[in-house]
């Protein structure tokens, strides 16, 4: 059972520029709730308003040991209409992050070493064209990092995932929408928005 989604904003440069945000000092760290998974399926329920946003990640999972022992692709769905107003009123970002089925999940592969993980490119094509491109070289803070600090300031569960940002490209999305998500050549996975 899984019971946390750590995710960190702000971890690709161009994705913090594209949003006007500063670049982070440190991770900055927020919750999705662990019954916001959508786990291997293949269709998006279309969340509570369409024209939420898409948000291609790597996602990391922790193991038994709280070390991490897999990884996969993911989205952290988000009510950018929602997040720019909470931005602006100094809110959490709860309402805008943590919706159901907020978080799809591929598959997750087992590995052994975080360096295997480390070059690996992130796309997200939406009906046949290329919207988010990043390279897993580029994260501010690297995979080792945001364990270390997650695993520092919370209670993190076997089985807790970890979401590691999104490259620059973010765009809304749209009901028949056809998403193919690409990590490296180890990983692809489609998704409907139905
Ligand atoms: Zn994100």
């Amino acid at each position: 059972m899984i019971h946390n989604i750590w995710a960190v904003g702000r971890n690709y440069s161009e994705h913090a520029k594209e949003l006007g945000n500063d670049l982070p000092t440190e991770p900055m760290i927020f919750l999705k709730a662990g019954s916001c998974l959508s786990e291997g399926n293949d269709v998006i329920l279309s969340p509570h308003a369409l024209g939420v946003h898409h948000e291609i990640e790597m996602v990391l999972q922790f193991g038994a040991d709280l070390q991490i022992h897999a990884y996969g692709l993911a989205l952290d769905l988000t009510d950018r209409d929602m997040q720019n107003r909470l931005k602006n009123q100094g809110h959490p970002w709860t309402l805008a992050k943590s919706f159901k089925n907020s978080c799809p999940v591929s598959r997750l592969i087992p590995l052994q070493s975080l360096n295997e993980i480390n070059n690996f490119d992130l796309e997200l094509y939406i009906n046949g064209e290329l919207r988010q491109k990043g390279n897993t070289s580029q994260l501010i803070f690297s995979p080792q990092v945001l364990m270390n600090f997650v695993q520092k300031h919370f209670p993190v569960k076997p089985y807790d995932l970890l979401l590691t940002g999104t490259p620059a490209g973010v765009g809304p999305l749209h009901k028949g929408d056809k998403l193919v998500a690409k990590l490296g050549s180890q990983l692809s996975h489609n998704w409907v928005v139905k």
